[in-house]
């Protein structure tokens, strides 16, 4: 008995702890630094992190920076994630592509937000264990895919905006012709050996503009051996 309440006393303020920790976060990285828009901020609050990382990294989850997930992929700093969300200006009713599932935080974050989230991950391993860690924390509008991002998700598309989280030497065709007309891509481009250029797709009924945002550094977008 005195043992169970020890214990539940442990949980309760690990969780605690890890509140404040993560409204620290929005507070500082996110908000202080420029990203104002309600629904990031609120849904940034909510997702665990640290239910998405390793166990061993829990403890770093909600500091300033990328964190190792394994097969030598990363999770994206908190700021990165709130910026990339941002630019895709998601709303409730909107159905989102995401490509390079990794940890599931970058999903998790956009589900707060959009009705679902469909996205594909290149590593069986990470896309899995991505797939339970999100159904565990109750995420039923997230939708994993084990795959090649590079050809995206036909049989749901049209989507109303698409995110790229893993950096492509170029856009690959098959996200342009599944994106909707007046919906918007965002997606790192550029060499690996270097920075990248943060590059904002949006497509009109005539073209396909694109704007070039700022540098940036991603794991690289792979392709499957074939
Ligand atoms: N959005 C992630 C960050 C992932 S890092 C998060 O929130 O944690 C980029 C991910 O893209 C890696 O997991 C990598 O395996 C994956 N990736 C790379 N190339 C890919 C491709 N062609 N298709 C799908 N996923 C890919």
């Amino acid at each position: 008995m005195k043992w169970m309440v020890i214990i539940f006393l442990i949980s309760f303020f690990q969780k605690d702890q890890y509140r404040s920790a993560r409204d620290r976060m929005v507070k500082t990285q996110i908000d202080d630094r420029g990203i104002k828009n309600p629904l990031i901020l609120e849904a940034m609050r909510k997702v665990p992190r640290h239910l998405l990382v390793p166990q061993n990294q829990r403890g770093n989850a909600y500091l300033d920076r990328p964190l190792a997930i394994g097969n030598g992929q990363t999770i994206s700093q908190p700021y990165i994630v709130a910026y990339m969300t941002h630019l895709l200006e998601p709303i409730k009713g909107m159905k989102v592509l995401e490509i390079g599932t990794g940890s599931g935080y970058q999903a998790a974050v956009l589900a707060e937000i959009v009705s679902e989230v469909y996205t594909v991950e290149i590593i069986e391993k990470l896309g899995r264990q991505a797939e339970r860690d999100l159904k565990k924390i109750g995420y039923e509008n997230i939708h994993v895919k084990i795959g090649d991002g590079y050809t995206g998700w036909e049989e749901h598309a049209p989507f109303d905006a698409i995110l790229v989280t893993a950096a492509a030497s170029q856009i690959p065709q098959p996200l342009i012709d599944q994106l909707k007309v007046g919906g918007r891509m965002i997606i790192p481009v550029g060499p690996l050996a270097s920075t990248q250029k943060l590059i904002m797709v949006e497509k009109t009924k005539h073209e396909i503009k694109t704007k070039d945002l700022m540098p940036v550094r991603f794991v690289p977008f792979t392709r499957t051996k074939l």
